[in-house]
Order: structure tokens, then C-alpha cells, then sequence
């Protein structure tokens, strides 16, 4: 198979330069890859003319049904996936996580799209600022899509999910996506490329891949492009020095290797589940994906006490993983990527040999099954112990990218917080301990040398999501050696494709850019109230101002006796006495919030459905019996939802007949729209 790019919508390999790509698991060749002879300007200029306005002129709404399409489509042909990655060594339970995973990062951000972003084309960030004493100044942080391209580069463990989990937030931001992925389980990419391109679903440029070498693409970066690179450190480093990325000021998220820890509190001795979660997470780790994963667990940190039994029980778990084929159903690990990636596997460990004895794991003696174990690129996962893990420094730096780990003993928590910070910023640690004052000092112990913590014990065991396994919602990403990059964690992945600006100007103004009513932009008053008024009606900044109404001594018993919340401040005057709050017996917030529906609330019915719910209340000034109260309602915000109804948002402000402000809130309503 001859790998072709897919490139300004067509497929094309003009280079002349050839690569051969191997099986991991008998070293025949499954592809030819041709590098070269791409202009890779055009290729930029195409996603920034073609992909970037086709998909910036959709909502994020929009942008997230594409990803749930694309999600159910990938879902329906994943078989297809799972079959040419076998190629590449890995077991049916590691395509699980390749090609579901991905998949699922998918769903996530749809689904986090839908829920959490506006249907608009650009964020509000934070609130309101106040700039000025009258208040005709004020400041909105606002985010807006890059026109530029984002530049995935990504590595050879996770072909799909690699590609998915980079795509999924960069495509949802609005932006489009140049992705390359690694030479040598690029014929996985490639299928699922061919599969994204086949479905027609994403927008004409929103997706380009470069099979082989990037060229000289990086000449042709401006400063509204991403380079998100996922590899090995001494690559991202080579690129990070790129002179285009340093006078461009490119945005640049590296995810690189690290030496990740799971340490094993002094609580969790043998015999309790925290230790048997420990060494089953930590033989995990070692043989999914043959441990060629960026997340897995390089260091096993026990107390001196327990490392006898951790490597015991390790030895034993072990022993019980079938390698061999792939294919094979009762194979549990398949070769590494192929025969080069052994051989720096087997070079790693030599040189964590110096500080470090093999004490699970024979490399001459081990089955494989269902294949040959010359041709392959087959190894029995190593594990070695540390016997001075505080003087030792190749333990702490080398990354074996195999089925490889280190046990260590520590000496009390400071120490084992020591040495897992001697990785020097590491993706993820987890701890497994059932002791909250062990697991809150090892949280902030190692929390700023980290980007993930995974806290393993009995109350969780079944349902956690593994040491490994990054989550779409939560942040994938290191300090120092993992990278310092982020990706993933929900929204927070959407924004790296955003660019953050300062609005500065009167509220009326910025009130209109934004759509987003702010307090002091002129009222919009109609001879009708605003809930007669359809979706598409509706105009932001339309205000109603009620009556009055005085809350009587009887009103609030009536409220106290009818929902039985007789709380002190409302029923006795003598309990309020030196109150710090209240000056007396005071109304309840609630009840205050129910008469002002009563204020607001236009009867009849019409284009508002349905109440479903208030945000950012806060009671201000307590109400006294005999005081007054009025309420201004003012349309805030609009999101569509669906052809048939949209999401309001309401500002709502009760004050006293004084103006003083005693209660503030946003009430959220759906709309119908006009039919
Ligand atoms: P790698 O050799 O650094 O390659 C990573 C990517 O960079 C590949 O697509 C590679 O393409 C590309 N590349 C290499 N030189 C380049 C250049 N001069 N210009 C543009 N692109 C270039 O890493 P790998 O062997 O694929 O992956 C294994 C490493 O990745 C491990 O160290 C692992 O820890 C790390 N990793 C980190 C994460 C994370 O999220 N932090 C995830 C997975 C893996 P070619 O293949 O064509 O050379």
C-alpha cells in the first residue's frame, strides 16, 4: 500500500523520496511512504482560505454536530480500524483504547459543545469589569477563533486517538487541522483519514494530512497557527527551535515523554485492596500497548518495607501475560512497534542497568504465541529494582518507551514526594493509599511537578479510569520534561485555538458587539412585555420594570408556616438582636424570589415555555416588614437550541423602592421561536 497525503481536498504523493513501513509483528512491509513534493505554503494557504472561514461562519453548536456525526460514522467502521492496527503490535484491547478513545473524545466534545458553549461564533470570558467611577466604562475579555491553521504532529503509539483527541477541540474552536502523523503506523492514520474525508462531513479544508516529512512547513507559520506536537522530547525541542516559531511567536503545546510515578502510601501494605489496585494498575501499565505509552508507569514507588512483596506480586501478575500475536485473543501483549524500537527499548535498559537489577523478566527466555519471535519485535515486560533510588539519576531520566518499569523503596513521604518529583514534570502520577492526611500530602507534594493525579483506592477501584487513560474533561499535559503543554480538559483545549482579547468601552456598546446585555447599556422598554415577544423577537437590552409590592409581617409567617422553613432570622425579632446581617426579623430570599416572579411574570400563555433555572444569585440587602420591593427584568442573552426553541437569559435585579439593590440573579427560560 502506497501512502498518499491528503492534501487541498484530493489525495497525491508527488515525492520521490520512499520509505518502508513494517509489520511490528513479522516485519513484512504493510506500506510505502512517499515524502516530499508537497508545497506546503499552499497547503497552509488552503486551510487558512478554504477550511478556516468555512468553519468559522458555523456556531460552536453547529461545529459540535459535525463532531457527533463524525463520532457515529467512525463508530460504524471502527472494525475496519481495528484490523490494519494489528500491524502495528498492538492487541484488541489496545485498539479499544486507540479507536474508541478517540471516538469517545469525539462524543465529549460534541457534547461539551452543546452544553457548555454558546451557539454563537465567539466566547465571553469572565465577567464584566468595572473601569470607571459612573460606570459608562467597562471591560469584557472576549475570545475569538485563530485565523490561522492548527499543525498537529503526532507520535506512533496512538495513531486514532493521537489524531481525534488533537482534532476534536481544534476543529470545535473554529479552526482548521494540517495533521502528521508519525512514518511508522501512519497506515492507521491514513485509513482513518480516508474514512473522515469519505464521510464528506466536515467542511472542504477543515482537514489535511501529510503522510512522511512536514518539509518546509514550518517557514510558512504565522502567528495565528498552532504547532500542537505530540512525541518524544529531543523532537519538540529540535522544532520548539524552529527561528519561524521564536520570531512568529507560534503557539507551540508540546506533549513529550515522562517518567511517571504511582506511588504506594505506607498505609497500603499487603493484604489491602490499595496494594492490589497498586500492582495491578502498575502491571497494566506495562503491557497495554506494550508500554508504549506516554502515561504509563516508569516508576514504582513503595515503601522500603513493601518492595519485596510489590515485586513479588508483580512477578506474579506477570508471569500470567500471554505475549505473542496480536490478533490472538488469549495474547494480552503484542510486540513494540517494531524491530528499531526494540533495540532502543533493550538500550534504555542497559542504561538503567547501572543503577538497576532485572527482577521480573527474562530476555531470552519467553513464549510468544502465534508468531515468530525472531521476526517480530517481541519482549517480555522488564521489571528492575532501584536500590538507591536518592543517589541514582538514569532511573529518573531514561524512558525505556517499552514494557518497562522501576521499583523503588522510600524512607517515610518526604521521600517518596522526592523521588517522583526527580522526574523533573511528569503527565500523571497515581497514589494509592486509603489515608486522606497521606493522600493530601502527597497531593501537594507532587501536584506542581504534575499535570494529572489519580487517587486509587477501594471507594473507587471499580469505576476509576486507570493511571493511563487521559479524559477528555480533564487536562492531558506536564511541567518541564512532560512538556509544559496542555491539551484536552474540556474547554480549556478549545481556548489553546482562541485568541483572547481585552473589549474596552461603554456598556451600550459593548453590550451590542457582544449581545450580551450589560448593566448601564440603555433599557429597551416596548409597549409589550418581553415574554410576548418570540425567540427571534426579542431584542437585548428589552426591559419590564414592575410594581411595588410591601412585604407584610403576615406575608412572611404565611411563608414560614406554608414551606416549614421557620429559620430564626424570619420569626423572631428578639434571635435578630446584634445580628452582624439583619436589623431585625428580615423577609426569606425565597420568599423575596417568589414574589418577584410574581412581579415579572407575564401570565398568559405564550412564546416562554418553561422556567429552568437561575444562575449567580446573590441576596444583597436583607427586606424589614413594611418595605418595598420591585423587580427589573432584562433580556440578556440569547442562545438557539433547536428550530422550535431557544435559551434566554434574564437578568434580574429586585430593589426597593429606594433603589436599593436587594437581590440579583439570571433566570433562564426557553423561548418559542415564531411559527
Ligand atoms: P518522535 O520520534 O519524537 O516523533 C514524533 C512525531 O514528530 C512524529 O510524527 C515524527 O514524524 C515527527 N517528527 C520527527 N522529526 C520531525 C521534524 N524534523 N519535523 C517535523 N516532524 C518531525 O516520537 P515517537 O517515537 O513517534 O513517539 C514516542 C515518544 O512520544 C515517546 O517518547 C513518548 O513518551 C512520547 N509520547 C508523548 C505523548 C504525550 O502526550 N505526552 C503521547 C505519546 C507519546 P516521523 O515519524 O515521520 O519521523
Amino acid at each position: 500500500m502506497r501512502l498518499e497525503s491528503f492534501v487541498r481536498g484530493s489525495w497525491t504523493a508527488p515525492g520521490q523520496e520512499l520509505a518502508e513501513v513494517r509489520s511490528a509483528v513479522t516485519s513484512d512491509v504493510v506500506a510505502q511512504v512517499v515524502s516530499g513534493g508537497l508545497d506546503m505554503g499552499e497547503v497552509l494557504a488552503y486551510a487558512r482560505q478554504v477550511g478556516g472561514p468555512n468553519l468559522r461562519r458555523l456556531t460552536f453548536h453547529q461545529r459540535a454536530e459535525l463532531l457527533k456525526r463524525l463520532a457515529i460514522y467512525l463508530t460504524e467502521r471502527k472494525e475496519q480500524l481495528y484490523k490494519i492496527s494489528y500491524q502495528t503490535g498492538t492487541t484488541r484491547s489496545d485498539n479499544f483504547i486507540d479507536v474508541d478513545g478517540g471516538i469517545g473524545t469525539l462524543f465529549v466534545y460534541a457534547s461539551k459543545g452543546r452544553r457548555e458553549l454558546p451557539n454563537s461564533t465567539f466566547l465571553l470570558d469572565g465577567s464584566v469589569e468595572p473601569l470607571s467611577k459612573a460606570g459608562s466604562f467597562v471591560g469584557q475579555h472576549v475570545l475569538t477563533s485563530l485565523n490561522g491553521v492548527a499543525v498537529h504532529i503526532n507520535a506512533y503509539n496512538f495513531p486514532c486517538w493521537g489524531m481525534l483527541e488533537k482534532l476534536a477541540p481544534a476543529l470545535l474552536a473554529g479552526v482548521p487541522v494540517v495533521t502528521k502523523p508519525a512514518t511508522i503506523t501512519s497506515y492507521v492514520a491514513h485509513a482513518l483519514v480516508r474514512m473522515i474525508a469519505e464521510s464528506g462531513i466536515l467542511p472542504e479544508g477543515a482537514l489535511q494530512c501529510v503522510i512522511g516529512s512536514t518539509g518546509d512547513l514550518f517557514d510558512h507559520l504565522t502567528c495565528q497557527d498552532v504547532v500542537s506536537f505530540t512525541g518524544s522530547a529531543d523532537t519538540a525541542q529540535k522544532l520548539q527551535r524552529h527561528p519561524v516559531i521564536a520570531r512568529e511567536a507560534v503557539r507551540f503545546i508540546a506533549e513529550r515523554d515522562s517518567l511517571n510515578a504511582a506511588i504506594l502510601a505506607p498505609d497500603a501494605g499487603p493484604g489491602t485492596p490499595e496494594f492490589d489496585l497498586f500492582v495491578k494498575e502498575v502491571a497494566k501499565e506495562m503491557t497495554v500497548k506494550a508500554g508504549q505509552k506516554c502515561t504509563a508507569i516508569r516508576r514504582a514507588i513503595a515503601p522500603n518495607a513493601h518492595v519485596p512483596a510489590v515485586i513479588d506480586a508483580l512477578r506474579e501478575r506477570l508471569s500470567k501475560v500471554q505475549i505473542g500475536n496480536p490478533e490472538l485473543e488469549n495474547v494480552r501483549m503484542g510486540p513494540v512497534v517494531g524491530l528499531g524500537q526494540r533495540r532502543d527499548v533493550l538500550a534504555q535498559v542497559e542504561k538503567l542497568r547501572a543503577e538497576a537489577d532485572i527482577v521480573v523478566g527474562d530476555l531470552e527466555n519467553f513464549n510468544v504465541e502465534g508468531a515468530d519471535r525472531e521476526r517480530g519485535a517481541f519482549m517480555p515486560p522488564l521489571v528492575l529494582h532501584c536500590p538507591d533510588p536518592i543517589r541514582a539519576t538514569n532511573v529518573h531520566r531514561v524512558e525505556a518507551f517499552g514494557p518497562v518499569c522501576t521499583v523503588m523503596g522510600y524512607d517515610g513521604l518526604d521521600e517518596a514526594v522526592t523521588l517522583a518529583n526527580r522526574g523533573d514534570g511528569s503527565l500523571v502520577a497515581s497514589l494509592y493509599t486509603y489515608d486522606p492526611g497521606a493522600a493530601a500530602d502527597l497531593v501537594f507534594g507532587v501536584g506542581a511537578f504534575h499535570g494529572r493525579l489519580v487517587l486509587i483506592d477501594r471507594d473507587c477501584a471499580k469505576e476509576q479510569t486507570g493511571h493511563g487513560s487521559p479524559m477528555p474533561h480533564m487536562v492531558h499535559g506536564g511541567p518541564g520534561r512532560a512538556g509544559g503543554g496542555e491539551e484536552l480538559g474540556g474547554m480549556r483545549g478549545v481556548h489553546h485555538y482562541m485568541q483572547r482579547t481585552a473589549l474596552q468601552g461603554s456598556p451600550g456598546m459593548l453590550s451590542k458587539v457582544t449581545q450580551s446585555w450589560i448593566k448601564g447599556a440603555p433599557a429597551i422598554e416596548k409597549d409589550r412585555h418581553p415574554f410576548r415577544y418570540h425567540f427571534e423577537d426579542l431584542e437585548i437590552g428589552q426591559t419590564f420594570v414592575s410594581k411595588l409590592r410591601t412585604i407584610t409581617l403576615e406575608d412572611i409567617e404565611h411563608f414560614a408556616e406554608f414551606t416549614g422553613d421557620t429559620f430564626y432570622a424570619h420569626m423572631s425579632e428578639e434571635a435578630t438582636k446584634d445580628h452582624p446581617f439583619f436589623p431585625g426579623r428580615v423577609a426569606h430570599g425565597y420568599l423575596l424570589l417568589s414574589f418577584a416572579a410574581g412581579l415579572f411574570v407575564d401570565p398568559d400563555p405564550g412564546p416562554v415555555l418553561a422556567n429552568y433555572g437561575l444562575d449567580s444569585l446573590r441576596f444583597i440587602k436583607p427586606v424589614q416588614p413594611g418595605e418595598a420591593i420591585k423587580v427589573r427584568l432584562t433580556a440578556k442573552a440569547k442562545s438557539p437550541r433547536n428550530e422550535q426553541y431557544g435559551e434566554v437569559r434574564w437578568d434580574v435585579e429586585i430593589t426597593t423602592d429606594k433603589d436599593e439593590t436587594v437581590a440579583n440573579y439570571e433566570l433562564l427560560t426557553m423561548n418559542a421561536v415564531r411559527p
